[in-house]
Formats: structure tokens, sequence, C-alpha cells
């Protein structure tokens, strides 16, 4: 398990720029300096291409701060720019420390970051954004003492503002005074700074000042151990890699999440995150002790998510969690507020790709005899084939695993007719998705790999061209003869 917190990055390519990063490091002890090979010394890592460099970071979520032309920047990130409302800050500070220029991240905390530089260089900072971002900006980002309770509804909130209503504020909230909201008395918003554990109504948003909130959560209803707020766990389904496939509840857990737990592919899937949020990718196996892991941090008072691909019920963490959960008899980790929440499953993406071949009764079937014998594989492709089942095969085949699917197919020919329409889905949702539909007769362990599910059509499974040059395929929802009409 490799935990890695978020960090702030200084990037320099210059001897001249090393010394400007020095100073601001010198003020921000947690950045890590980054220097050009052969042109800077002192650096605390070395690199030797920066675009390369510069989007990595980027990607990892971390906090960037490029010492160098704000142009460079740009067409550096340029092709790894997407999700503006989860991407890092991002500046661009002069050589000589004599410009500082906020340019990504204005929902988290960019002009926070400018100013606080800006503040150690002695220059002004070049905030360019207007209402919208310096709104977003305080509101999004509380001094450390405080933190947002509903940071998922702050974009509806801010709208509304930049709409032109007004906001009302109870609680002493100082650093919104320099904020220029627009207050009043009887405003239609409310923001709210409060210890009591209240629940965010519409229009709201809730501030919580961190340490009392500890003292005052003994008392609160969802609090039930001694100096602890009440720990949440998520465990989410990315869906299959498009991100419009997943689900708005999960794009919102996302937001939401303190620590994020997953293999390094699917949290890169997810990102990229806040530097508050800490990332922990992991390459461990054994899934009960990831999910162990999962509760150890949530029972400590933390809203952590744990991130599967497709749906996390279909051979995924949801079981592992769950199971993790009834073998425990340690209170703190029954009182964590649990959640599983849904996504769409690889079976399901390259169905509707396909059209609709699991139309009708259908199974879910791995491969995989990691978990389980071959013996019980062997006998449910067998019994679901007589049944007359469509089926979706996951985990194929993979390297140390070449001959199971030569066997499943054997299996599947015994009982279906060598016109039975195949799909072979890979990398759905995903860079370099590929489609293909074929008839069992020509199925070969070659097509697929790891990466693919295979769909078998049942006995009334039929294909047909579509203009395209493809094929559709969809199993009718009647069964024996087709009904009149
Ligand atoms: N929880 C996941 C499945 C994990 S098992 C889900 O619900 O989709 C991993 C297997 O799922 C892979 O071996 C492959 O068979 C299938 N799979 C996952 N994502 C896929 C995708 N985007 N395209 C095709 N197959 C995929």
């Amino acid at each position: 398990m490799a935990r890695r917190r978020r960090m702030t990055a200084i990037l320099v390519l210059s001897a001249l720029g090393i010394k400007t990063a020095q100073r601001i490091k010198a003020s921000l002890p947690d950045a890590t300096i980054f220097g050009l090979n052969g042109r800077v010394e002192g650096a605390d890592v070395g690199f030797s291409n920066f675009g390369q460099t510069i989007r990595e970071r980027y990607q990892g979520g971390d906090a960037i701060i490029a010492l160098c032309a704000a142009g460079i920047t740009i067409r550096s990130l340029a092709p790894v720019l997407d999700n503006k409302s989860a991407e890092p800050p991002v500046l661009a500070v002069a050589d000589d420390g004599s410009a500082v220029v906020p340019l990504l991240g204005g929902t988290t905390g960019v002009n926070v970051l400018a100013r606080q530089i800006a503040q150690i260089l002695d220059v002004s900072p070049a905030i360019t954004t207007s209402g919208e971002l310096r709104f977003g900006t305080c509101l999004l980002n509380p001094p450390a003492e405080y933190r947002l309770k509903n940071p998922e509804d702050a974009k509806t909130f801010i709208a509304d503002l930049l709409a032109g209503k007004t906001v009302r504020v109870e609680g002493e909230a100082p650093w919104l005074r320099d904020a220029r909201l627009p207050l009043d008395d009887n405003g239609e918003l409310l923001i709210r700074v409060t210890t009591s554990d209240a629940t965010p109504q519409a229009g709201e948003l809730i501030f919580q000042p961190r340490a009392e909130a500890t003292i005052n959560a003994a008392a609160s209803k969802d609090v039930r151990f001694a100096g602890h707020k009440r720990g949440r766990l998520a465990v989410i389904g990315l869906g299959p890699g498009d991100p419009d496939f997943m689900i708005p509840a999960v794009r919102k857990e996302l937001l939401r999440a303190e620590d994020i737990l997953g293999y390094e592919s699917y949290v890169r899937m997810a990102g990229p995150f806040r530097s508050d949020q800490t990332v922990h990718m992991t390459d461990n196996r054994e899934e009960m002790q990831r999910a162990r892991h999962a509760f150890e941090l949530a029972a400590t008072g933390r809203s952590v998510t744990m991130i599967s691909s497709g749906d996390p019920g279909v051979f995924a963490m949801a079981a592992a969690v769950v199971e993790a959960l009834h073998d425990s008899d340690d209170p703190a980790w029954h009182d964590v507020e649990l959640e599983i929440l849904p996504g769409v499953s690889a079976a399901l993406a390259a169905a509707g790709r396909s059209g609709a071949p699991l139309g009708h009764d259908f199974c879910i079937l791995s491969l995989s005899d990691n978990l389980k014998p071959w013996d019980i594989i062997e006998k449910r492709i067998a019994l679901a084939a007589e049944a007359d089942f469509a089926m979706a095969f996951y985990n194929p085949i993979s390297k140390p695993r070449p001959w199971q699917l030569p066997r499943a197919i054997d299996i599947l020919r015994q009982h279906r007719s060598p016109e039975t329409p195949i799909v072979l889905g890979r990398d759905i949702g995903r860079p370099g998705e590929s489609l293909r539909v074929i008839p069992l007769a020509e199925l070969t362990p070659e097509q697929v790999d790891m990466r693919t599910v295979i769909i078998v059509g049942s006995s009334l499974t039929r294909s047909f061209d579509r203009a395209d040059g493809g094929k559709w395929v969809y199993t009718p929802r009647w069964y024996g003869t087709k009904p009149e009409g």
C-alpha cells in the first residue's frame, strides 16, 4: 500500500528560479522543489522533461507552482486539461519572483495560494477572476480551522449568488468579511457557521469549526464515540470509464471524500483530486486487508471512499467490505456510515453498445479460478448453457490462466449452435474502446484479454447488419415462438 499525500510541487527551470523557489519553500515547508537536471542545483528532486513532469504532477492532483513563463506551463498542460471542478491549483511565478499568476484551479484554491505566495515574495498577485471564483474560493476554501460540511452544494450556491440572490450569515465567519458577498439579513441563501451537526437545507452552506466540532461531537446524535465525528465509508463504482457513465451520487461522493482508496488506474480515472484529499493507491491484492484498512480509517471519523470500476458489487470491493464488517465486533466499525453506490457494470456497458444481447434472462460469471475452484466454474457454464441463459464472462483470460477460456468455449460449443452471436467488448468507455460481434464458431482465445468482457448469446439471440458496417445484437423478450402482432 503506497500512501501519498497530495503535495505542492515547485518546478524550477533556471538558476535564478531556484532562489525564488527556496524563498517560497521557506514559508511552505511541505512543498517539494523539482529542478531541471543540469541547470538547477539545490532542488529536492531532479527532472529532465518539464512537460512530462508537470503533467504527472497535475494528473496526480498536486498543487503546482511553475517558476517559468505562463505560456510554457499552459502549453505543457493543454493535452491533459479536462475536469475543471477537480483540477489542482496551478500557478506561474516569474523566475525572479516579480509576478505571481494563478492559472488553473479556481475552485480548489489557486487564488488563496497565489495570495499566499505573493505575500511571501512581496508582490501583488495577478488575480484575474471576478465574482464567480472570488465567491468560489472563499466558500470552498475556508481557513484551516473551518470545514465546509456540504461542498457538493457549493456549485449551485455560488451560481445562485452570481444570479443575484443575497445571503445571510449566521455565526462567525471572519474570512468572509473581505469577500464582498451580497449580504442581506433577509437573504434567500444562508451561510451557517455552527458546531452542531446540522443537516444542510436547500440554499444553505454549513461551516464547522474544526477544533470545537470534536468537543461538541460527543453530544450530537450523529457521533457516538467520544471525541469523534462519525466516519463514513462509501464503496463506489465508477462505471466502465467514460465519466458520462458515472452516476451523480458517485460524483458527489468523490467531492466529499477525505481519503480515497483504490487501484492506481481507477484512482486516475476518478481524479484529479484536491490537495486536501489523501489518495491511498493500493497494489494490495488481498481484498479483505484493503477492506479492513478502509474501516480503520473511517472509524477515526474520516470520510473514506473506496473506488471500484464498473459496479462495486460485481467482482469488486463491496462484498469484501461488507464481509469485513460482518467479521468484526469492533463497535467503532459498526458505527461507520457505510454506503455502497452502484455503477454501470462492464457487461451492461458492452451490451448497450451492441444492442440488447442481455434483453432476456442472463447470468454473469467470472472465469477466474483465483477465488473459486475451476470445477464449479465449468459446472456453472454448463448448467447456464443448458438453461439457455445469455451469459457475460468477466476476467476471461490472463497469463497465469491460459487454458480456462478454451475449456469454457468447448463447453459452450456443446450446447450452442456455431452461429450464436458473441460480443467482445474491450476497454468499453475508455480510450481505444473496441467492440466486435462474431459467431461462436469464430471465437478463439487470442481475440480476448483481461480487459475484455465476453457476451454469449442464448439460443434466441440474433444479430443483423447495421448501417455503419457493424452488427446489432439482441435477445428478444419473448421465448419460444415470436408472439403475433
Ligand atoms: N466491477 C467491475 C468488474 C471487475 S472484474 C464491473 O462491474 O465492471 C474485471 C473484469 O471486468 C475484466 O477482466 C473485464 O472482463 C471486465 N471489464 C471491466 N471493465 C471493462 C471495460 N471497460 N470494458 C470491457 N470489460 C471490462
